[in-house]
């Protein structure tokens, strides 16, 4: 169930958030009977509250409330994706597990470190990490997953280094706050892939051996601890794939012919870890690429400029060019402490002309509607 679209965090790595604005929302009665209506009809038994970052919807309390109320003793269950780090989540979390167990949590700090996730405007201090997971730990729940990225732009090893001490913090508050040994904490990893439409879309991807050093040195620290590191899991992907990934992000035309090469070399099912061969793309891109002047790294390991013509430029999501790259000179100038600029949230401060409302012609619909679930029907 999409409970709204949009998202206007101003997370600068993320796609989705950037060109599907501004956020409107359905109603907390038009969710109850869209779920009402799915789980009777199709016989379904899991509903999944979706968006971008649900527990931003303005009556997200009175849905989880509502819905679990409506479902309460059946089998139907609820369940919500990794959300902000936020304490009152934890109330959400509590709504949608009253019927069972208590799995895990996800939360997506992005960012190892507060300069690093400064520079992607994801604004989670360590403290409110930190209190979210001890609010969790002391409510019954056992494990957390907590979500990263390695290979955001001006990132240095010590940024990545951090998440191995954000886990440890974790672990030790939430021995402190449960009382108990066995609790995990799982950090995961991805690779940060530029993507176009948005602040860094221009930026740099790291690359293969950088990435793969980085997080070998993370994993060392985090094993090498004695008190904590047996309760911490770590799982991450190497850089490979994420160089693919990245080529085709942010390629243009000439990549097709790159495509086709791993194709006709034997490629299938590349996004199938056994199936995948990087040795096969660096292959096919040198075939591919012979005499186009341009080579992988240009793809993907290359910053780009303002002059340049980008290869989407074509395609309207309705944002302004000049605010995207303003943002991103924003990332940079925060990144070496120029700047302390923070992109505020446009539901609820005044519009900072990203360009897509007079373009699209949209415009940010949100609640409270006041409005509650009421009962499905008498027992
Ligand atoms: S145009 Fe203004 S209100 Fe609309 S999404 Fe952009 S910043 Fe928000």
């Amino acid at each position: 169930m999409e409970i709204f679209r949009g998202c206007t965090r101003g997370c600068r790595f993320c796609q989705a958030g950037m060109i599907t604005r501004p956020v409107r929302e359905r109603s907390i009665t038009t969710i109850g009977d869209m779920v009402d209506n799915g789980v009777r009809k199709t016989g379904f038994e899991e509903v999944g509250l979706l968006s971008l970052s649900s527990a931003d919807h303005t009556e997200i309390g009175d849905v989880a409330k509502g819905l679990a109320d409506r479902y309460d003793g059946s089998n139907v269950s609820l369940s919500l994706p990794s959300t902000r780090v936020d304490a009152f989540n934890i109330t959400l979390a509590n709504e949608f597990s009253r019927n069972g167990r208590r799995s895990g949590l996800t939360f997506a700090p992005e960012g190892g470190s507060e300069r690093m996730r400064k520079v992607i405007n994801k604004m989670v201090t360590e403290e409110d990490l930190i209190r979210t997971v001890a609010t969790a730990y002391s409510h019954g729940w056992r494990q957390v997953k907590l979500y990263f990225m390695c290979g955001l732009p001006t990132e240095t090893d010590d940024d990545v280094l951090q998440i191995a001490e954000l886990a440890k913090k974790v672990i030790a508050k939430g021995r402190e706050v449960s009382g108990r040994n066995d609790i995990r904490c799982t950090v995961s990893i991805g690779g940060f892939v530029p993507k176009p439409h948005t602040p860094f879309q221009w930026a740099a991807q790291l690359d293969v051996e950088t990435t793969d050093e980085r997080l070998r040195k993370l994993r060392e620290t985090v094993r090498a601890d004695k008190r904590y590191g047996r309760a911490i899991g770590f799982r991450y992907h190497d850089g490979q794939p994420g160089i693919v990934e990245g080529l085709l992000s942010r390629g243009d035309r000439r990549v097709g012919r790159i495509i086709e090469e791993v194709w006709r070399d034997g490629g299938r099912f590349d996004g199938w870890s056994e199936h995948f061969s990087y040795d096969r793309w660096v292959a096919a891109s040198g075939r591919a690429l012979a005499g186009t002047g341009v080579d992988l790294d240009w793809y993907t390991t290359r910053e780009r400029d303002y002059d340049e013509v980008l290869p989407w430029d074509h395609l309207d999501s309705g944002l302004d060019k000049d605010w995207l790259w303003a943002d991103w000179e924003d990332a940079l100038a925060v990144a070496d402490g120029s700047a302390d600029v923070e992109v505020e949230d446009c539901r609820w401060t005044p519009c900072y002309d990203c360009g897509v409302c007079p373009e699209m012609g949209t415009e940010i619909q949100v609640g409270p509607t006041g409005k509650k679930l009421l009962p499905l029907s008498v027992v």
